[in-house]
């Protein structure tokens, strides 16, 4: 694995981290507002069933890390049009290809995963590609 590879692979966690967040930020599908979620305020998922339930990243406003993995994923309460869910299915394929997907992972776990051979240089490297994430309010 070379360090071309490693920032290639850097780059293509954040196009397909962007466009997982398209889906949701256009159509809201979760139909999440001030009050929860559409599982949690239905109470349609069980508190051990909501998707981020006693994850280490998970801060008081939410997700403190990009997880590409959950930005694939819904719950079986969403409905999803055809095009939504198409376009999260192209998503994972790409992910999946280039092993960037872990379960409730970081971009930096999903690197530390898709490298093979894993060491101090090379988690240097992966520091410096792993820009830190802005919380939105
Ligand atoms: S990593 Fe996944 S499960 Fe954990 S807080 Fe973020 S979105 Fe939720
Ligand atoms: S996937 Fe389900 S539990 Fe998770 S945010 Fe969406 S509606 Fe809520």
């Amino acid at each position: 694995m070379t360090k071309k590879r490693l920032i290639e692979l850097g780059k293509l966690h954040d196009v397909l981290y962007a466009r997982a967040c398209k889906v949701f930020e256009e159509n809201n599908p979760c139909k999440i507002n001030r009050n929860g979620c559409l599982g949690c305020r239905y109470n349609l998922v069980t508190k051990r069933e909501r998707c981020c339930v006693e994850c280490k990243y998970l801060g008081p406003k939410g997700c403190t890390v990009e997880a590409l993995y959950c930005k694939t994923w819904v719950c079986y309460h969403v409905e999803l049009t055809d095009e939504q869910s198409k376009e999260l299915a192209e998503i994972q394929r790409i992910a999946k290809e280039n092993h960037l997907l872990v379960f409730r992972g970081s971009k930096l776990d999903a690197l530390k995963y898709a490298i093979p051979s894993f060491n101090e240089t090379v988690l240097k490297w992966i520091k410096l590609i792993c820009e830190p994430v802005v919380v939105k309010a």
